[in-house]
């Protein structure tokens, strides 16, 4: 199926790695020029490299961290004008919500639902006048079914899926869709990461922990990148017009209600 967004150009925050990287390189692989964001350069570079060798499309790595004014104004000066914004940045810690002091509420609600919003606010208007935009976000299966020790990202992630829903209600009326993109257990360095303390906890190694976790979902699996980009890719392509305020759970199967 031809995506029919050869030529477009994407925002892709928080991509040298996991998702992100997914999200760029399906965009990529139909023909999207990128600027694709992280805080670590090498990384970073390293990414923006195979991209470009493995799709020809141009790449504009910028260094910076998108939860901040400047890391967002870098990003959005690095191309004239974008067409498709994936919103992605890293996820609030684990914890206990006493143990949460109202620093630590902010910086989760910064992250996940302000520094989206923000990016959101600064290219809707020229996507809505250019008749063509695509906005994704990339939130948690969280939204759909909280995990109980990831209460800061329940939160946030839910303020932010409910301030898409009214605006998505508005842009598609001019062929700019919002939609949010929700992972459950995908194969990746956070996925890694979260399963060290848990580990530890339970007196197993990260192994076991995973494997344990695995046989939970009815895939028997965790997800993949290149799943998740395609999922991503679908949604930005001209196809997707007609798809506006909506949370597609990528789970494997994992969430057992029946919608
Ligand atoms: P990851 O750790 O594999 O990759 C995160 C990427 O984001 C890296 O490229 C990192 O450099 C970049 N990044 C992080 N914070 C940034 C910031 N402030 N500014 C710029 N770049 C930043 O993580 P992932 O698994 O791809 O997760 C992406 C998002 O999806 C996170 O918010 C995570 O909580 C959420 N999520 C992931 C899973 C999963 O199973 N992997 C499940 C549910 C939700």
């Amino acid at each position: 199926m031809d995506m029919g967004i050869k030529g477009r150009t994407a925002l892709v925050c928080a991509a040298s790695k996991g998702l992100g990287k997914g999200c760029a390189m399906a965009l990529a692989g139909e023909g999207v020029n990128l600027v694709i964001t992280a805080r670590g350069a090498d990384a970073l570079q390293a990414t923006a490299d195979e991209i470009r060798r493995a799709t020809g499309v141009t790449v504009t790595a910028v260094v910076g961290d998108i939860t901040t004014p400047d890391g967002r104004a870098a990003a959005l000066a690095a191309a004239p004008q974008f067409d498709i914004l994936v919103n992605n940045a890293g996820g609030p810690p684990p914890g206990d919500f006493r143990d949460w002091d109202r620093d630590a509420w902010i910086k989760a609600i910064d992250a996940n639902m302000l520094t989206p919003i923000e990016l959101i606010k600064a290219t809707v208007d020229g996507m809505i006048a250019r008749k063509f935009g695509r906005i994704v976000n990339i939130t948690s299966g969280a939204v759909k079914a909280p995990i109980d020790i990831l209460g800061l990202s329940n939160g946030a992630r839910a303020g932010l899926t409910g301030f898409v829903a009214g605006l998505s209600r508005k842009t598609v009326a001019h062929n700019v869709t919002i939609n949010s993109l929700l992972p459950g257990a995908f194969d990746t360095d956070r996925l890694r990461g979260t399963a060290i303390g848990a580990a530890k906890a339970q007196g197993k190694t990260v192994e076991e922990l995973l494997e344990v976790r695995k046989k939970a979902i009815p895939a028997g699996r965790f997800g993949n990148i290149d799943e998740f980009g395609a999922a991503c890719a679908f949604l930005c392509s001209v196809h997707g017009g007609y798809i506006t305020g909506q949370n597609l759970l990528l789970d494997g199967g994992a969430y057992p209600g029946t919608f």
